[in-house]
């Protein structure tokens, strides 16, 4: 089947080769002249496959007004009477039940799995270097009630090859990178199977990858701009040069991609979620950071990224909805700046790569994958806060379900229907 892939993000990538070792006969279409450079450019590095909490939850719905009313807050509102994101938001408040954040942990933690694998398989069928390293993974609490909260939700096993419960003392001799005050912190959990590798560079190699392919066509620097419907079905899309034809469509369009929904006549809810990363070499004194590291008060990852023959720390956060604009706020960076010489000790004033995007987001945190309501157009879209852990697995249910293989033909807990 000749299958057009709107959007070449890491959601984007995956799913072109998927379809593409299915063999399909692929065209990847992308405003950009080249790939990965929106959301999936340099994200927080983690792949996070224990901690898949969404964000609407119970506790997000008690700090709420304390979230976003301060200043330094991780979260803010900037879009004024949106009414996308009323919608939004109205979406989002009833995902906050306990009974709706369940379902999202236990779908995750299945489709975290499947990309765990998936990713194994891709990267070294491939021989794609990226930096994947098991680097396990710290979340440090400093509040009492949130530690003991995340004790009683722990998922997975315990013990050494699982999750481990660590006192204040223990997470800073698990972890010396980290110059905090033990005084200051409730405690932390350990997962030492959790991965780190760098989005950007794995994009990379995919795309390289695919230009060998020769059933992959490239439209790069080309604009989506409408749907072309047919009989009620979607045949072609518009861009700037002309027309692209395909028996299938899968929409990857990241942020972008509630917009075409519009154009084809149904309400998608994804609303961008604006983050902010720094990326910084460690002074030579610096002490080696060896896990990555996730504040859960102020909601802020550090990763340590593998970088030609460097490592390079990746420090990612915030959560801000202002619609789609990506201009960087120099006051929301120097969040993570500050981030840097309270937790690492290390002077983040100089040039520290500051960049912003906007993470696709639905309100319960879940993607959505599965068929829109326009035949001839599916999804594959709204992975937020948790995009380059999930993009594998994603991609693999993407082409099993357009070559109708029984056992993914129907997940239900990511289809749309479950979102609008
Ligand atoms: C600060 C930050 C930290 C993060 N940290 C992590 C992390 O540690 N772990 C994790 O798992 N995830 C993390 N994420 C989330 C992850 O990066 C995203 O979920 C993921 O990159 C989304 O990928 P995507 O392909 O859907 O979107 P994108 O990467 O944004 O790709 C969408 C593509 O669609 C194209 N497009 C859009 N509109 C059009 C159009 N009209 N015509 C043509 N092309 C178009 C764009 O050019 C773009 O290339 C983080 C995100 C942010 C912002």
């Amino acid at each position: 089947m000749k299958i057009c892939v709107l959007g070449a993000g890491v959601i984007g990538l995956t799913t072109a080769w998927c379809l593409a070792e299915a063999g399909h006969d692929v065209i990847i279409v992308d405003r950009h002249a080249s790939t990965a450079k929106d959301a999936s450019a340099a994200n927080g590095g983690q792949l996070s496959y224990a901690f898949v909490a969404p964000l609407a939850s119970p506790a997000t719905l008690l700090k709420l007004p304390s979230l976003l009313l301060s200043p330094n807050s991780p979260m803010r509102i900037r879009a004024g009477l949106d009414p996308a994101l009323i919608s939004w938001g109205t979406r989002f408040l009833l995902a906050c039940r306990p009974t709706a954040v369940r379902e999202t942990i236990a779908a995750q933690l299945a489709l975290a799995a499947l990309s765990r694998s998936e990713l194994a398989r891709i990267s070294h069928s491939l021989m794609l270097s990226f930096g994947l390293r098991t680097a396990g993974k710290l979340v440090v609490f400093r509040s009492r009630r949130q530690f003991d909260a995340a004790r009683r939700a722990i998922t997975g096993e315990t013990g050494e090859d699982g999750q481990q419960v660590l006192t204040p003392a223990e997470c800073l001799a698990l972890e010396p990178a980290l110059r905090l005050d033990a005084a200051k912190l409730a405690g932390g959990i350990f997962t030492a199977s959790e991965q780190i590798g760098d989005c950007a560079a794995f994009c990379a190699g995919l795309t390289f990858r695919l230009r060998r392919q020769r059933n992959v066509e490239w439209l790069l620097g080309t604009d989506v701009i409408g749907p072309v419907r047919s009989g009620g079905r979607l045949v072609a899309v518009e861009i700037n040069k002309g027309h692209v034809q395909a028996e299938q469509f899968v929409l990857c369009m990241g942020a972008a991609s509630s917009a075409f929904a519009r154009a084809c006549g149904f309400y998608l809810p994804i609303y961008p979620l604006k983050g902010y990363s720094i990326t910084l070499t460690p002074p030579p004194d610096a002490r080696v950071m060896r896990h990555s590291v996730t504040d859960m008060e102020r909601k802020l990852v550090f990763a340590p990224l593998a970088r030609d023959g460097h490592t390079a720390i990746r420090i990612a956060g915030i959560a801000d909805l202002e619609s789609s604009n990506t201009t960087i706020d120099t006051r929301r960076v120097d969040i993570l700046r500050r981030a840097s010489a309270e937790l690492l000790g290390i002077d983040a004033a100089g040039d520290v790569k500051p960049w912003c995007g906007l993470r696709p987001a639905t309100p319960d945190s879940r993607p959505i994958i599965g068929c829109s309501p326009l035949d001839g157009l599916f999804i594959n879209s709204g992975h937020g806060m948790l995009g380059w852990t999930l993009a594998c697995g994603s991609a693999r249910l993407t082409a099993d379900m357009i070559d109708r293989k029984p056992e993914a033909s129907e997940v239900s807990a990511f289809t749309l229907r479950r979102a609008a």
